[in-house]
């Protein structure tokens, strides 16, 4: 079955069809790091992470872009908050940031580029757009000049009145149009700055984008994905900057837009203080549990986030680990068709969990789960996961006391056994006698 896109350039469903059929290249717009990000940042990431193992099932090389943004205003005013530098900050959040999408199951990117590491192609495409007439100079800024293309705003759609009001920008005497946007800023002393032609200062966010995925993508490559709040302004200037720049019709063929986490019908964000960080949850819900709910939507509608959701979550993989337990086998070499359909079909991954359900065999239930990133741990070690902070015997204690119920019973003593069961019993742990000997389960 080929595999469908919902392009948000053409607003329609699209057969997928790489530019070049030997190597698929993705670029996703990653985050800002200044702290934990939150549960609706690492939508994208679990999203496009399907995105990702399915073209990877499907074409020989994929090459997968993800950046990390450390310049920004933000990162500047948290530094100086916590009193730390701006690199000790990044470095931190972004450390941390790659630790809790690994354990949202999130495959790493094939490169993750850094913007400071940058600067230099940034301000080489600067001066090619200044050169050709897109950008000019003024007061120590350089700007795009939007009336300077003819198609500006394709992929947002937006008439110039709405392009004006959304750019919210404020009233800048050096100007020349209103939606012109800043492709580099000057920097104070204590601003964080490189030396360019225009005087030492920083680049604007949308361009490092498009000399990030430029780098390592090309000129022009297949999809670019983010969340529904970059269509406008952050692609459509990337866009911008890019075609006018290397003077192709295209900077990717595909874009893809998730739609927003909510909580209580209103989009999580920083700003609102209405979010989780996902780094709060894992010490209450284990990863896959984050991961299914997250995928439980399609990723282009709203998903409402709820605690009973991620309770629901867990059940649901408590569940099929408990199929697996006991009679578990490594994944089917092939995803089973009915969950290959539904992804092909713009990542349906609702009907792809629904085609999960109705695996029986452990080796396609793996191998279904595992399209969706989930079912990759040991049934055993699933059911050994405590949130933190959680009182109880531990792992090591569990198997200490289980030996010794054996040799318990192996001396005939079932009084003792049985002790020793119920003990456990009270401090949470269930144990099952099976075939193969005891397991346990906490909760
Ligand atoms: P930011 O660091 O704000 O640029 O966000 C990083 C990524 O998370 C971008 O792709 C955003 O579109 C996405 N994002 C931010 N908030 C949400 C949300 N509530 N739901 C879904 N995606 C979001
Ligand atoms: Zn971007």
């Amino acid at each position: 079955m080929s595999f469908v896109v919902y392009n948000t350039l053409s607003r329609e469903k699209e057969p997928f069809v790489p530019l070049d059929a030997g190597h698929v290249r993705l670029y996703v717009c990653g985050p800002t790091v200044y702290d934990y990000v939150h549960i609706g940042n690492a939508r994208p990431v679990v999203a496009f992470d399907v995105l990702y193992r399915l073209l990877r099932r499907r074409y020989r090389r994929v090459t997968y872009v993800r950046n990390i943004t450390d310049i920004d205003d933000r990162i500047m005013v948290r530094a100086a908050d916590n009193n730390e530098s701006i690199e000790a900050l990044t470095t931190r959040t972004a450390d941390a940031y790659q630790g809790d999408m690994r354990r949202l199951g999130a495959l790493a990117p094939d490169v993750e580029p850094r913007a400071t590491e940058y600067v230099g192609e940034m301000v080489a495409m600067i001066e090619r757009l200044v050169a050709k007439g897109h950008a000019y100079a003024a007061e120590g800024h350089v700007l795009f000049s939007v009336p300077s293309m003819g198609d500006y705003g394709r992929l947002s759609r937006r008439t110039r009145d709405e392009l004006v009001a959304g750019a919210r920008v404020e009233v800048a005497p050096y100007k020349k149009d209103p939606a012109d946007f800043v492709l580099w800023k000057p920097s104070t002393e204590r601003q964080p700055g490189w030396p360019s032609p225009w005087g030492r200062g920083r680049p604007g966010w949308h361009i490092e984008c498009s000399a990030m995925s430029a780098k390592h993508l090309g000129e022009t490559f297949d999809i670019h994905a983010g969340g529904l709040d970059l269509i406008f302004p952050h692609h459509e200037n990337e866009i911008a900057q890019s075609r006018c720049t290397f003077g192709h019709a295209l900077m990717a063929k595909y874009w893809m837009h998730n739609g927003f986490l909510n909580i209580s019908g209103e989009k999580m964000s920083k700003s609102l203080g209405n979010f989780f960080t996902v780094h709060e949850l894992l010490d209450q819900y284990p990863g896959e549990a984050i991961r299914l709910l997250l995928l439980s939507a399609h990723y282009r509608q709203p998903l409402d986030f709820t605690h009973d959701g991620l309770v629901q979550a867990k059940a649901t993989l408590d569940r099929w680990y408990g199929a697996l337990r006991g009679r578990d086998a490594p994944a089917a070499s092939r995803v089973p068709q009915a969950v290959e359909d539904a992804l092909s079909d713009d990542l349906n991954t609702p009907l792809a969990i629904s085609a999960v359900h109705q695996l029986g065999d452990p080796a396609d239930l793996r191998a279904g789960a595992q399209a969706l990133g989930l079912l990759q741990h040991d049934a055993e070690a699933w059911f050994r996961w405590t949130p933190a902070g959680a009182s109880g015997p531990s792992d090591a204690e569990i198997a200490a006391a289980i030996g010794a119920r054996q040799a318990a019973r192996q001396a005939r003593d079932f009084k003792a056994a049985d002790r020793i069961r119920d003990d456990l019993k009270a401090k949470g742990v269930v144990l099952e006698d099976g075939p193969t000997g005891t397991t346990w389960k906490r909760g």
